[in-house]
């Protein structure tokens, strides 16, 4: 059994995205094309927000999201270290300080509570991540940044496009969302992408600009930039994905609760999520102990596991701070466990994991 099953999706979208990809290759616009302008005009509207800003990757949303905010050496940002690197590999390498709340252990999201505490006259963004598919506590952090002086919130939603929160979109919660279409995220192309997602017309026209070499107009380059751009072909890639991608968000709903229900009686700790959102669970993750030798139980089964993450990030080699006590963050990385899923996820398969999973849990 695969981890993430993106054969069966191609199979299913084999021709509409065939069609999609021929018609690049033969206007041949690969750089630029007609259908960057169509994903994001579509994605905009999906989300309700006035910009998307197609990129080349999640990693590449979330740096020009700062690059064109002005961010400078020093300035701070809040953001949890229960997260992949990418959050905050952006802020070191623009020399950057990342400052670090604790995370709620039930959510494994930002503690939003311990934000406030750590806001100095130097914070110059607020990066709260949404975690395995599950969007933060945004309306409480949003308000806190309201109430000192409009700091800028940046959601990194790599792992929660499609997600809800009251009844609004993730991406288009806070100053700026910013996607991947990593091939296993929620919204994958084959290759790399990502999105921005903002509905301020001056931040967005800046990210425009900076997506290509900062330039105003053909080489004219009024600011520093980056070579940015998503690829015509992995837009049309998307645009076919978007076909089904309803059905892929409502079917990822179904199997995280079908597996929540499932595991109800079992000696593991399930993700909690909040009544007022979903999940598209980008990774169905539990907590358990004695996690490698489950992991050794699972594989001998013939069930595929992961760990998202093992380390948070003020323990790895590049981003240390021995200084730093991080407990629930720490807590975490050493009990999350990762199932099988996606939107192709059968029941028998997913009947296999919890079987497994009974079996090696006694
Ligand atoms: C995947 C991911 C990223 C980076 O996205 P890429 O498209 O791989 O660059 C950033 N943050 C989080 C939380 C992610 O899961």
């Amino acid at each position: 059994m695969p981890f993430i099953d993106l054969k069966a999706q191609y199979q299913a979208l084999r021709d509409p995205i065939a069609e999609r990809m021929q018609k690049v290759l033969d206007h041949g616009q690969y750089i630029m094309g007609p259908e960057v302008k169509e994903l994001e005009e579509k994605l905009s509207a999906f989300v309700g927000v006035k910009h998307c800003i197609t990129v080349s990757s999640g990693t590449e949303a979330l740096l020009i999201a700062l690059m064109a905010m002005g961010f400078k050496p020093g300035d701070e940002v809040i953001t949890t270290p229960f997260t992949f690197a990418a959050t905050v590999e952006v802020i070191v390498l623009l020399g950057g300080v990342p400052v670090y709340a604790d995370i709620e252990p039930d959510t494994c999201n930002i503690d939003a509570a311990r934000i406030e505490a750590l806001i100095t006259p130097r914070t110059r963004a607020i990066m709260p991540v949404s975690l395995y598919g599950q969007v933060c506590d945004m309306d409480e952090i949003n308000a806190i940044a309201a109430r000192h002086g409009n700091i800028p919130v940046i959601e990194d939603a790599a792992q929660s496009f499609g997600a809800t929160y009251k009844n609004r979109k993730s991406c288009g919660l806070s100053t700026w969302g910013a996607t991947s279409f990593f091939p296993s995220k929620p919204l994958g192309c084959y290759g790399d992408g990502g999105a921005l997602f903002t509905d301020d017309d001056a931040l967005a026209q800046a990210a425009r600009e900076i997506r290509i070499h900062g330039q105003s107009q053909r080489y004219t380059h009024t600011r520093v930039g980056v070579g940015g751009r998503m690829d015509t072909l992995q837009c049309a890639i998307v645009l076919a994905k978007l076909e089904r991608f309803e059905w892929e968000l409502q079917r990822r709903r179904e199997i995280g609760e079908r597996y929540q229900h499932k595991l109800a009686g079992l000696p593991l700790e399930r993700l909690a999520v909040r009544a007022d959102r979903d999940c598209v669970w980008a990774q169905f993750t539990v907590m358990v102990e004695g996690r490698a030798e489950l992991q050794t139980a699972l594989t001998a089964a013939g069930i595929p596991t992961a760990i998202h993450y093992p380390k948070p990030l003020h323990r790895q080699p590049a981003y240390a701070r021995p200084d730093l006590s991080l407990p629930r963050s720490e807590a975490a990385a050493a009990r999350v466990m990762s199932l099988p899923m996606s939107a192709d996820l059968s029941e028998a398969q997913q009947d296999a994991v919890v079987q497994a999973l009974a079996q090696a849990l006694g």
